[in-house]
């Protein structure tokens, strides 16, 4: 199996590094055939802006969001996050629309640029996970459709997972922490193999939405 992780901008090193730790391949995405015959893709932390940009330049958008609708998973850590919400606070355009969440940008402020928390993360078991934060957003909204992950102590909401798209506000893999990949490429072995009865739901499209 090969992950995919865009390789436009920010850190998407430390991703190829934890997929390697997993015995995952990783394999760099840069334009569009760096996407053939991948089972899921990562959208890294960085600069959500600028990232817009080169996927626009690099003909990227329509296949990647070909791929979140055959229904191959798609994790987005911070910035990644920010390029597949639906709804962005403020007057920017999302990018990859498919996780039905409304976000706000550098939601922590100056004070509070960079932080780390342990936080809980039910499904991924007992232990919480160390949470790296580097002028991350928040999910102010999410739909009914959208599964909540995991919360910070106030109740605001880093997590969340919406069928085969998976989101963090925060960064994993500056931690060591290997779970949400793990979780990550069960999620493609299970789309790659459906086993009966699997109930595969493919996320649905939204080809008809404008993109305005
Ligand atoms: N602040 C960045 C943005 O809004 C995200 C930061 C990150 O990915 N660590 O795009």
């Amino acid at each position: 199996m090969r992950i995919g992780v865009l390789a436009l901008q920010g850190a998407f090193r430390e991703h190829l590094d934890t997929l390697h730790a997993i015995g995952v391949e990783g394999v760099r995405v840069r334009e569009p055939a760096d996407l053939d015959g991948v089972s899921g893709l990562i959208l890294p932390g960085g600069e959500s802006t600028t990232m817009r940009q080169l996927i626009e330049r690099w003909g990227l958008r329509q296949p990647i969001l070909e791929l979140a609708e055959r229904g191959a998973p798609i994790f987005g850590t911070c910035a990644g996050m920010i390029l597949l919400a639906r709804e962005i606070a403020g007057d920017e355009p999302p990018t990859l629309p498919v996780l039905d969440v409304t976000v706000e940008r550098n939601a922590f402020g100056r004070q509070l640029d960079s932080f780390e928390a342990e936080v809980p993360v039910p499904i991924l078991g007992d232990r919480p996970v160390h949470a790296v934060f580097i002028r991350a957003p928040i999910i102010e909204r999410t739909s009914p459709e959208v599964d909540v992950l995991a919360r910070l102590d106030d109740g605001r909401i880093v997590a969340v997972r919406e069928r085969n798209i998976l989101a963090t506000a925060f960064h994993p893999e500056l931690a060591g922490e290997t779970r949400f990949h793990r979780l990550m490429a069960t999620m493609a072995a299970e789309h790659d193999d459906p086993g009966e009865g699997s109930g595969r739901r493919p996320h649905p499209t939204r080809r008809g939405r404008p993109a305005r």
